[in-house]
């Protein structure tokens, strides 16, 4: 899942939980964070307003990195350089907008998640690169206008093909506590500061030697 980016950047070891052993626990945030995503959309809604079409909940995939996911919103505008869009006269280029509960992070993971987005629409689309897309904050109650540039793109794919080889390998890596662990949705299931256990081995020779 390309929303994975996000809590692959964020500790690998939250995203294996989440995207390989299906765990998952709801906090104040997260609900938070789906209220604002229903409220915000209409998956069934194509709007068209003057020289742009709005359309919402779109599907995405990438056959390339082997990603697939959704777009909050994407908005295809007029261009002259843009793509044909069935039932539309003229040629239309895309361009993202994700939204985010809260306000803009000091780390990329909105943006990659976003860039990675974009990669996904060029390819579907067959159109030229998209150069800038927006996240909307709900904090704020503004967007943030993203440049696309060939830095976050490699970034993107670098971190897909990590993701990628970790599923393939049902790899999930070991508990590292580390500051960002107080914020963590996960952290009751991962249980970060928990000592490390003994392994099977050192258990049953300790088992016996009390015995
Ligand atoms: S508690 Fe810490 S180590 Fe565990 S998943 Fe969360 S951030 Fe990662």
């Amino acid at each position: 899942m390309l929303s994975g980016i996000q809590h692959f950047s964020f500790c690998k070891r939250q995203w294996a939980l989440i995207h390989i052993e299906n765990q998952w626990e709801e906090n104040l945030l997260t609900v938070d964070g789906q209220i604002m995503h229903k409220n915000a959309h209409n998956p069934l809604k194509i709007e068209k307003r003057k020289d742009r079409i709005i359309t919402h909940e779109m599907n995405i995939i990438s056959h390339n990195l082997s990603v697939v996911g959704k777009c909050d919103v994407v908005e295809f505008y007029k261009d002259n350089n843009g793509v044909n869009i069935a039932g539309h006269r003229g040629l239309w280029s895309p361009y993202p907008v994700e939204y985010k509960r809260g306000k803009s992070k000091v780390n990329d993971c909105d943006r990659l998640q976003l860039c990675g987005q974009a990669i996904c629409l060029e390819e579907m689309l067959l159109c030229d690169k998209i150069k800038e897309a927006a996240i909307y904050y709900g904090e704020p109650r503004r967007r943030e206008v993203v440049k696309l540039t060939d830095e976050l793109r490699e970034e993107v794919l670098s971190m897909l093909c990590e993701m990628n080889e970790y599923y393939n390998r049902g790899y999930t890596p070991r508990v590292k506590w580390r500051k960002s662990c107080q914020s963590c949705s996960l952290q009751n299931i991962c249980l970060p500061k928990m000592p490390s256990a003994n392994s099977v081995s050192e258990y049953i020779r300790e088992s016996l030697v009390d015995d």
